[in-house]
């Protein structure tokens, strides 16, 4: 079956984090009551286009974890009415490790969830404050061994390198702890300066500092040794697995396929065309309300640039790279010939490896990984 996801946003957190600039709202009573409303009429209008079989599904935000069992199982019931998944597909549901009982993750297990995604970023104190994190390193421990408990082996945990002040050691004794704790895949994500975020606005009043460039490569590829070290693979540019838990959801993006997202904020991309839903709840309420598609920004892709993101994708994935057989087949033609040129210029250079199955980023590559996969888009 061709490959298709189904992600639901969940704009919802207890506290903003100081780096975060993901659409989510301070956790409220009315404010859920509006977003499970407005997310039931999404869920019908886009079901009754779009729907049908999904092969994963993953609830992101945000933080899955702020909603009742009740109401995360009311919302996967009205998704089953238009979208239909097999008994065991990977659904997967973030969670922050915060207060979350065994008997919360007995009941996702039940509703059908395979897979935990745990917020952790690190573990070091000080820098879990300055994020304004509400977690503790306990809270981490306590979760991965409620995870284990309630019967969850496919779990991955986020964590973040390039913080204020942060050393190699810290980041390493982070990854050690994320190792210990059983989870099976990594996201490593170098901390990034987003506008309008109050990190933005510290690090510009000279309040935070940042480590050096050549600190935070230091700490990617320090961290990237280590993980090697534990038996994961580097299967993707951020993020590391163990084989057989690499996510099947992230690689519907990756492979440029479709998918179908709901909630606010949330993207979707369907039959060459790429819709962001609003990023605002009341704009998003009040369109589902009129019977309109929640849609803020829709952009119709033409063949050349599908083609250029789908290299542009496909490089993120390190041991896959982009399937040249699949690519003919969705595109009628060769993308070493399409892209003979760059790619001969590349591969001259170190930094693609081509195949007779695949064109792929070689590790030389990963310091210049963006420049390389932005020479495709048209
Ligand atoms: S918990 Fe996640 S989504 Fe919420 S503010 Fe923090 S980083 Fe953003």
């Amino acid at each position: 079956m061709k490959s298709r996801g189904l992600y639901i946003h969940v704009p919802l957190c207890a506290s903003k984090c100081i780096y975060c600039d993901f659409y989510s709202l301070p956790l409220a009573d009315e404010v859920v009551t509006q977003y499970l409303n407005a997310l039931t009429r999404e869920i019908q209008l886009k079901g009754e286009i779009w729907g049908g079989p999904v092969t994963t599904v993953y609830l992101g935000g945000g933080t899955p974890s702020c909603l009742s069992l009740g109401q995360v199982a009311a919302i996967l019931k009205e998704c089953n009415r238009f979208f239909t998944w097999q008994h065991g597909s990977e659904m997967t549901f973030e969670i922050n490790p915060g207060t979350i009982s065994k008997g919360y993750l007995r009941g996702l297990k039940n509703l059908g969830i395979t897979r935990l995604s745990v917020g952790l970023q690190t573990t070091a104190p000080r820098h879990l404050a300055i994020l304004r994190r509400r977690h503790t390193v306990g809270d981490f421990i306590r979760v991965s061994e409620n995870i284990a408990g309630a019967g969850f082996v496919n779990y991955s945990v986020d964590a973040l390198y390039g913080l204020p002040g942060q050393t190699l050691a810290e980041h390493l004794s982070t990854l050690q702890a994320i190792v210990a704790a059983g989870a099976k895949h990594v996201s490593v994500y170098g901390l990034q300066v987003e506008p309008n975020t109050p990190l933005a606005q510290a690090v510009a009043q000279g309040k935070i500092t940042l480590p050096a460039e050549d600190e935070v490569a230091d700490m990617m590829l320090g961290g990237r040794d280590y993980l090697l070290s534990q038996g994961f693979s580097h299967y993707e540019l951020s993020n590391f697995a163990i084989n057989g838990y690499q996510s099947e959801h992230n690689a519907i993006y990756w492979r440029n396929e479709e998918y179908v997202g709901l909630g606010p904020a949330a993207s979707s991309y369907i039959k060459r065309r790429r819709m962001s839903n609003a990023a605002d709840l009341a704009r998003y309420g009040s369109l589902l309300t009129a019977n309109r598609l929640p849609v803020a920004a829709c952009e119709q892709l033409d063949g050349l640039w599908e083609m250029g993101e789908t290299m542009m994708l496909g490089l993120r994935m390190l041991s896959e790279g982009v399937n040249r057989e699949r690519f003919r087949r969705r595109f009628g033609c060769d993308c070493v010939e399409v892209y003979s040129a760059f790619i001969a210029k590349f591969v001259a250079q170190g930094l693609l490896e081509v195949t007779p199955e695949t064109v792929r980023l070689t590790t030389r590559s990963f310091p210049l990984a963006n420049q390389v996969q932005m020479a495709f888009l048209p």
